[in-house]
């Protein structure tokens, strides 16, 4: 049975707090199974540090939504939300920018695409506010990483106990018009994607090592005295990065693997930009993200080859990002322990990433309608944790207290594949499991799939289309095709 229908599941609204990824998501889901809504979001009235606009789901920092490989765990992590019709992804797809095998978008129009759905469905209500008290009812509070300041006293009053934190950095964005074309060339790594979706930054070793020198000797934007220096390792500023080591941007987000100069010389090393609208007037710096001063981010990523003259529309920036402890306090379906009827999602709960984030409102969304369908708290079994959407949860609940840190979705949070298998068939069997576990889990709660999940079959297609263009390619190439061809 399909709970896609738009007759009302109860009359009492869900009210969902932040209309970020995790927030739209779960709304979204909420109104289009019946569930009525009250969507409240204080931009653009109020605003946080790292948000501009007054959009729904804006992306802070980075243009990608990561892998779209049907076989890597975040391309999975789609194909199981686009089952259930996600917003997030589906508004990607339509403002997809070329990102070789990344799922990248056109930021100010997939804000747009997802605001102007939310708002137009007849079961939400947007309230345009800062909500500094818990609404009465099932509440589902999505307010990020940079949960406003009233409403992260409320919610530490409700734990009793300190946020955990991390620091999170943001990449600069440079002018399209301002970056010299004559030294950049345009390639994918191993020519993924449409096989020129970055433009590549290409370094001589003489011109990485004067780089490398000035990157860490250049000042950063202090942190006050009383926070601590922890950054997320799958989002370190570069300039970290390049403490570690003089070669270790190169073995980093500056490897040449994969790409060869107009020369037909693979660089030392290179600065991928990533396209950040179709227009290609913008674009960002990829792993880029920084906390020097703003000056000296000016002063050093000029010295990148191409970018002597780059005007920058955005600095790399630094911020707090909030999230809580949630192996102490939510359980597989992101209620918190201390008061069940309050439900986490997004950043706060302590996954990492806008894709990873979507899908736990996602989950949460199909919690609660099962539970007004089925007129019963904590109602149906939890998603199975063979599944990436259930193993992020498994990951919240199941890591140790202790030592708990946020996770982008990866193979790894999953279960254990039984038996052996293989490590080059290992991808393959962890995409066939959950496709297997999801549909299960679907059917047995009444869920209809609304698009075909076959990651495996998916991703040979793929590739035998990439491995046809490579052969038109070489045939192309080869003299005695254009001799035969009357060339
Ligand atoms: C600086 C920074 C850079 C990041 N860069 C990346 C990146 O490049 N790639 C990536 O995948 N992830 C990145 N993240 C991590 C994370 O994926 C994003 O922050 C993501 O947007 C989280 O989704 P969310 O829905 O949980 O929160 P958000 O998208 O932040 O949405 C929360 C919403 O709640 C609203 N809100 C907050 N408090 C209240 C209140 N009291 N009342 C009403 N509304 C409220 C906010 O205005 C906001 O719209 C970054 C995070 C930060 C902080």
């Amino acid at each position: 049975m399909s709970v896609t229908a738009t007759k009302t599941i109860g009359d009492a609204a869900v009210h969902v707090v932040g209309a970020g990824l995790a927030g739209s998501e779960c709304a979204w889901q909420l109104a289009r199974r019946g569930v009525p809504v009250v969507l409240h979001e204080m931009r653009p009235e109020r605003s946080t540090p790292a948000h501009s606009g007054g959009d729904m789901a804006e992306l802070v920092c980075s243009n990608s939504l990561r892998s779209d490989d049907p076989l890597h765990a975040a391309g999975l992590l789609k194909r199981e939300m686009e089952v259930f019709g996600s917003l997030v992804i589906d508004s990607a797809r339509e403002t997809r920018v070329p990102a070789g095998g990344a799922l990248a978008v056109d930021r100010r129009l997939f804000a747009a695409e997802v605001t102007r759905r939310v708002e137009s469905h007849p079961l939400v209500e947007v309230s345009r506010r800062e909500v500094t008290q818990l609404p009465e009812g099932d509440v589902v509070l999505a307010t990020g990483p940079l949960t406003s300041d009233a409403l992260a006293e409320v919610l530490l009053g409700l734990l009793g106990e300190d946020y955990l934190y991390f620091y999170d950095a943001i990449a600069p964005i440079v002018d399209g018009e301002s970056l010299d074309m004559d030294v950049l060339f345009a390639a994918s790594r191993y020519g993924k994607g449409g096989g020129a979706d970055y433009l590549n930054a290409p370094f001589t070793e003489e011109q990485y090592l004067a780089f490398h020198q000035e990157l860490v000797s250049a000042e950063v934007a202090e942190l006050k005295s009383f926070e601590k220096k922890l950054f997320f390792e799958g989002c370190l500023p570069i300039e970290e990065i390049a403490r570690r080591g003089v070669d270790t941007p190169r073995f980093g987000c500056m490897k040449p693997v994969g790409l060869r100069a107009p020369d037909g010389r693979r660089p030392w090393a290179v600065v991928q930009l990533r396209q950040e609208d179709l227009a290609k007037s913008h674009y960002n710096l990829v792993g880029f993200q920084s906390r020097l001063k703003w000056g000296e981010q000016k002063r050093v990523f000029r010295m990148i080859p191409g970018l002597e003259k780059a005007k920058f529309e955005r600095m790399g920036q630094i911020h707090r990002n909030t999230f809580i402890n949630a192996p102490t306090h939510l359980d597989r379906r992101y209620r918190i322990r201390e008061c069940p009827r309050i439900r986490l999602a997004g950043q706060i709960t302590g996954v990492e990433g806008y894709l990873e984030s979507a899908a736990t409102g996602l989950a949460v969304a199909l919690y609660l309608a099962l539970e007004r369908r089925l007129s019963e708290a904590g109602a149906g079994e939890a998603l199975p944790p063979t599944t990436a959407v259930g193993a992020l949860a498994r990951h919240l609940t199941e890591s140790s207290p202790e030592n708990f840190q946020p996770a982008n979705i990866n193979y790894g949070l999953f279960g254990e594949l039984g038996g052996r298998v293989r490590k080059q068939h290992r991808r393959a069997a962890y995409a066939d499991r959950a496709r297997c576990d999801l549909l299960g889990w679907a059917d047995r709660n009444g869920f209809e799939p609304e698009k075909e999940l076959d990651p495996v079959s998916e991703a040979e297609a793929i590739r035998s289309r990439q491995r046809e263009m490579e052969r038109a390619r070489e045939e192309a190439l080869d003299p005695r095709t254009a001799e035969r061809a009357g060339a």
